[in-house]
């Protein structure tokens, strides 16, 4: 019998990167074969699963990507551009599959990884959940079917330890709004207005963002037209949904040809 898929898991201290550990290992598809952490991370040298507060795991948490990835077919990352974007290279190098549900990337991080996915399966997604991919469909299809006259607005609330804003979700749900305007989000993005800011520009996305306590991910779409409007709405209560996704796109990735890929692709969407 061929041995189950390895998985890495990168970050594996963070919130997301717990919840994958927990989720890889009790997957009877797969198995985790490494955990990572930065450099001087209190965790490093011991047991994943014991340094979680829980059984043992027979992984030791390193900070050696290259030797980690020596024994995977795929890598999850939920954590940081400063550490997605240098993993990215290695992952190529094993032509390992790398899943990033990294937000906060920048044009210049993107153009990184998408000279990587040249050489191995790479899954971006700023949200990695069903419902919101399913979301960002009807958002498309939806601002394909309205005319400018609808203003589009998007707003999102995330818990308070949140760095980054607008959050991923948001700007894919803007992306996918753009696109069915036919138009380009960096054209008409909107990104948090303050003081007298003059009026609405007919045809922006607006963006505003929401930051307190423990709220897992909230995101309207909102299509205000004259006399009506129309409301499309994700509420995320339980972080579970992003890491089921990405270890679905993990095991979807394995023996795909290399290239850039999204949720959508995954999901058949
Ligand atoms: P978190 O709890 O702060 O965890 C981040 C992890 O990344 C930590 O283990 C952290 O290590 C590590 N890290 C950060 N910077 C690093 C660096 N420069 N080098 C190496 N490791 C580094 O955050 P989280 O809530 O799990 O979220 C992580 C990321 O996933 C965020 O970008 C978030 O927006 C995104 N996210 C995406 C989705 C999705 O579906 N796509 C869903 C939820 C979250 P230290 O503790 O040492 O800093």
């Amino acid at each position: 019998m061929s041995e189950l898929p390895g998985i890495v898991v990168n970050g594996a201290s963070g919130r997301m990167g717990q919840m994958l550990v927990r989720l890889v290992s009790e997957n009877p598809a797969c198995r985790l074969v490494g955990a990572l952490e930065r450099a001087g991370h209190d965790w490093i040298g011991r047991d994943i699963g014991t340094a979680m507060g829980g059984a043992e795991l027979g992984v030791t948490v390193t900070d050696d990507a290259l030797d980690a990835m020596s024994r995977a077919q795929a890598v999850i990352d939920f954590t940081a551009p400063a550490a997605t974007v240098p993993l990215a290279e290695i992952a190529a190098q094993a032509r390992a599959v790398h899943v990033i549900g990294t937000t906060g990337l920048d044009e210049d991080d993107i153009a990184k990884l998408d000279a990587a996915a040249r050489h191995a399966v790479m899954v971006r997604a700023g949200n990695m959940s069903f419902g919101v991919n399913l979301l960002t469909k009807l958002t498309e299809t939806v601002a394909r079917a309205l005319d400018v006259e609808f203003d589009i607005e998007i707003v999102e609330a995330h818990h308070k330890h949140k760095v980054d804003a607008p959050s991923g979700t948001a700007l894919m749900l803007g992306e996918a709004a753009a696109e069915g305007r036919g138009v380009r989000l960096t054209d008409v993005a909107d990104r948090g207005r303050d003081g007298i800011t003059g009026a609405r520009e007919e045809g922006h996305i607006g963006f505003s963002a929401i930051r307190g306590g423990d709220i897992v991910g909230e995101h309207d779409v909102i299509f205000a037209g004259p006399g009506e409007r129309i409301i499309l709405r994700h509420v995320a209560t339980d972080r579970a949904i992003f890491a089921r996704g990405a270890v679905k796109a993990a095991l979807w990735g394995i023996g795909r040809k290399p290239g850039a890929y999204d949720m959508m692709d995954v999901l058949g969407l």
